[in-house]
């Protein structure tokens, strides 16, 4: 990151180091004042100048601060991007992409999606004159008949929450091409350990950093990350001028989190497998929704743009409401609870908890769907737990 008056030393260059040694040495220079191997929370709000204007690289928190400045360069590094700004959370994150958009513009979304991006497009930004439209991204005809002249934007998650469908990137991004529209990337379910949206064409990755990056639920935040200098210049002007960043405790506790993503992700991904097969094969369980079983439509794509296929799994109970109900509230080891990503393993209703706002729209979810969070316990200890609970 390059700050206005600059005197700091640029750090080492860990280009060409592995995913796993970027992670926990990428922006992470020992501490230049005191050789502090983990980066300072730089709790302060303000900087001293030497004289007016003149000061070194760091004026006002808002604008930069070095922790976050430390966060930024390990995101921009592990997704591959020029550069990464980071919020308070991943809203604001997806808000302040949007202020590259205007009155008048489109927006292209995925039919199955995070509530929260839903209402936020469908019931904030469009009184602010941005139109929506929602479509199957996985099915690229369909992308390319909604597409209009005044599409700026086209939002793609992959895997999507909560049906885990598999988006092409590489095809998205060849459709979009040539157009006016921009190609975002929503990475929050795969992390950049098993994707990399940049490599297949997309023109920013967006993250709930609250998910797998910081991975341990215990805060809440958002990145955006591309490789366009003059976005960048737009959207750092209207975050500093909007205000929503995160704090320096939180931006590392977000970086203490993203040391261990190999690891993590390697392991949420085996238990998330065995926990698929096993749900496959019970008789009260209906369709298994896991991009890694080899019956997943998208299971194709998958394997070719993701390295391993994450810890997120749905499935349909064999009954009704009241059964998806009694499973999530009988299980031990899985907490029910909203969010994911965290080591600890977390299962949800989304119809009536994470995908509530979605509900009488076209982006609606069955009533008998369950979402699990497969965490890094013990798989033989997740497994019981859903035996006992699915009864
Ligand atoms: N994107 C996805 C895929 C999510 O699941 C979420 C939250 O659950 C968000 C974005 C929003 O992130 P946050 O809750 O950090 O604002």
């Amino acid at each position: 990151m390059t700050h206005s008056n600059d005197t700091t030393t640029p750090g080492q260059n860990w280009s060409h180091a592995r995913f796993e040694t970027r992670a926990i040495h990428a922006g992470q220079d020992a501490d230049p004042t005191t050789g502090a191997v983990i980066t300072p929370i730089y709790q302060t709000s303000t900087y001293k100048q030497e004289a007016i204007g003149v000061f070194k690289g760091y004026e006002y928190s808002r604008t930069d601060n070095p922790t976050r400045t430390a966060l930024q360069e390990a995101l921009a590094s592990l997704e591959g991007g020029a550069w990464a700004l980071t919020y308070a959370s991943g809203l604001a994150a997806t808000q302040n992409l949007a202020y590259l958009l205007k009155p008048g513009d489109h927006v292209l979304l995925s039919n199955d999606t995070y509530g929260g991006t839903y209402r936020l497009f469908a019931k904030v930004l469009s009184t602010y004159g941005i139109e929506l439209s929602l479509t199957d991204l996985t099915d690229l005809d369909a992308v390319r008949g909604a597409l209009r002249p005044a599409t700026k934007m086209v939002w793609v998650e992959t895997p999507t929450n909560p049906y885990l469908r598999i988006v092409d990137i590489a095809g998205i991004a060849n459709v979009v091409d040539g157009t006016a529209a921009r190609l975002v990337v929503d990475n929050t379910f795969a992390s950049p350990y098993i994707q990399t949206p940049l490599d297949h064409g997309a023109d920013f990755v967006l993250h709930s950093t609250t998910k797998y990056l910081g991975g341990h639920s215990d805060v809440v935040g958002g990145a955006v990350i591309g490789n366009d200098q003059e976005s960048f210049e737009s959207l750092k002007f209207h975050q500093n001028a909007a205000g929503a960043v995160p704090g320096p405790f939180d931006a590392w506790l977000t970086l203490r989190g993203i040391k261990t993503l190999g690891v993590r992700m390697r392991q949420h991904s085996a238990n998330a497998e065995a926990v698929a097969a096993f749900l496959q094969a019970h008789p009260k369980v209906g369709t298994v929704f896991y991009p890694g079983l080899a019956e997943h439509p998208g299971h194709e794509i998958a394997a070719r743009q993701m390295c391993g296929f994450s810890g997120m799994v749905s499935f349909l109970t064999n009954g009704t409401y009241e059964d998806a109900a009694r499973i999530v509230e009988r299980t031990r080891v899985f907490t029910l609870a909203e969010s994911l990503g965290g080591v600890e393993s977390l299962i949800e209703h989304p119809g009536r908890m994470t995908h509530a706002s979605v509900a009488g729209t076209a982006a609606e979810v069955e009533d008998t769907l369950v979402r699990l969070s497969v965490g890094i316990e013990h798989i033989d200890d997740l497994l019981a737990d859903l035996e006992q609970a699915i009864g």
